[in-house]
């Protein structure tokens, strides 16, 4: 493994920082101060300024940088790709928004797609003119997702579909989505799915709120009753979608900044310990608090150097790989580790959320404690991934 960056990577290092260090100034206070109250992750407000910054973060050149130009991306190279998002996370910067749609979306038509569709779609995804979600899970096809029961059945030109989707991210703000849906009941169950692209402003789309654990309206129930979706809008070919939705899958699972991330929360556990105080002394003083605060230093690094081996398999590569799954396993149990633990420094304190006017930084760690439960479910729960290391990386047989 080679740390060193080319001068053309320390160059666009140098760009990113520049126009961080520039542009963070516009960022509104609630930002990086955590004791001023920010508005809640499920507010228009909120909404609005991820999509403000996204398109700030475009017309500076960096969204979709290593995507070719003829679709409105950068046309660079992977390590440019890392290094912005390095900057991002070691300047605590806003990310770009439409994560579904930047996150295996585009990924995906550039693998799958036609000319056509890389053209129409592509661009708007870059640009946050349209917002994209996910339509795979359903009541009865979570971690089994080949079982998904929508059907999507041929008429004339178009393919017509019924069925419930479940846990939508997103999908009461969403322009389109990504489906699985079922094309032929007959075949067996991974071969009949097709992988359709969704606009979600369609007659016949219901999508209800879901509230998670956190209070905040983030995912959905969807339904879908007669609704109709040209044949152009399937992605790869008919039956042949769980193929599709693997290869997107690849791409949800792979990710290089998260790890700078973790050393942020690290820090600010250190900066946690040193304030708050237990009979008139400071917790990082308490040596039991020292101890496991240097045992996930420990592991925030471990983390680091996982996510760097990855990326080395990518560079390689081309692609992700399962390898990939390790690391995302690992880093989703350490965030919750971190987080626990923000709890347990807070003491009688953690009970206290957002509203309550004892609560520390405005009950901010309890919104991370809380939706960090999530994280060991969503894009697949940690036991498939374990099941995915024992199969993909390990080899070892099914029973
Ligand atoms: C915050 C969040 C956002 C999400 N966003 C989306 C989204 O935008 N779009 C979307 O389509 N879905 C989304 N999901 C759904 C997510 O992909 C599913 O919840 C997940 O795949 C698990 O499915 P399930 O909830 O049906 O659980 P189940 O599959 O019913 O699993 C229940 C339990 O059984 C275990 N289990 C199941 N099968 C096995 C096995 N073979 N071996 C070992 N253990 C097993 C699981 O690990 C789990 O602990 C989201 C979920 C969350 C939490």
């Amino acid at each position: 493994m080679d740390f060193a960056l080319s001068s053309q990577e320390e160059a666009f290092r140098k760009e990113v920082r520049d126009w961080l260090e520039e542009n963070m100034k516009e960022l509104p206070e609630w930002w990086n101060n955590p004791d001023v109250l920010r508005p809640e992750v499920d507010s228009e407000e909120y909404h609005q300024f991820s999509i403000w910054w996204h398109r700030k973060l475009y017309a500076a050149g960096f969204i979709g940088i290593t995507w070719p130009k003829e679709y409105g991306g950068r046309g660079r190279t992977i390590m440019e790709q890392v290094v912005f998002y390095e900057e991002i996370a070691k300047h605590r910067a806003p990310g770009p928004t439409n994560v579904h749609g930047m996150g295996w979306v585009v990924p995906a038509t550039l693998a799958f797609g036609t000319e056509e569709q890389k053209k129409r779609f592509i661009p708007k995804i870059l640009t946050c003119d349209e917002i994209w979600c996910t339509l795979y899970s359903e009541p009865e096809a979570g971690s089994d997702m080949a079982n998904v029961q929508t059907r999507a059945v041929e008429d004339g030109d178009d393919f017509v579909i019924n069925g419930q989707k479940v846990w939508t991210s997103g999908g009461h703000y969403s322009d389109w989505a990504v489906l699985l849906a079922k094309t032929d009941p007959d075949a067996p169950k991974h071969r009949g799915l097709s992988y359709l692209l969704v606009d979600m402003h369609s007659p016949g789309v219901t999508v209800r709120p879901l509230v998670n654990i956190t209070g905040s309206h983030e995912f959905n129930e969807t339904f879908f009753n007669d609704m109709r979706i040209p044949k152009h809008q399937i992605l790869g070919e008919k039956n042949r979608g769980w193929y599709v939705a693997m290869g997107a899958m690849e791409f949800e699972r792979s990710g290089t900044a998260a790890a700078i991330t973790r050393e942020n929360t690290i820090k600010d556990l250190i900066k946690l310990a040193k304030e708050t105080k237990h009979h008139g002394q400071s917790l990082s003083k308490d040596p039991a608090v020292r101890q496991k605060l240097a045992q996930l230093y420990i592991e925030v690094n471990v983390s680091k150097y996982m996510d760097l081996r990855g990326l080395t398999h990518l560079l390689r590569e081309g692609r992700p790989g399962s390898q990939g799954v390790l690391s995302q396993l690992f880093g989703v149990e350490l965030n919750q580790r971190l987080q626990d633990f923000a709890m347990y420094l807070q003491g009688p304190y953690s009970q206290l959320m957002r509203g309550s006017k004892y609560a520390i930084q405005h009950g901010r760690w309890q919104y991370s404690f809380l939706r960090s439960r999530g994280n060991s479910i969503e894009t697949g729960t940690t036991e498939i991934k374990r099941n995915v290391i024992a199969q993909r990386v390990l080899g070892l047989p099914r029973e």
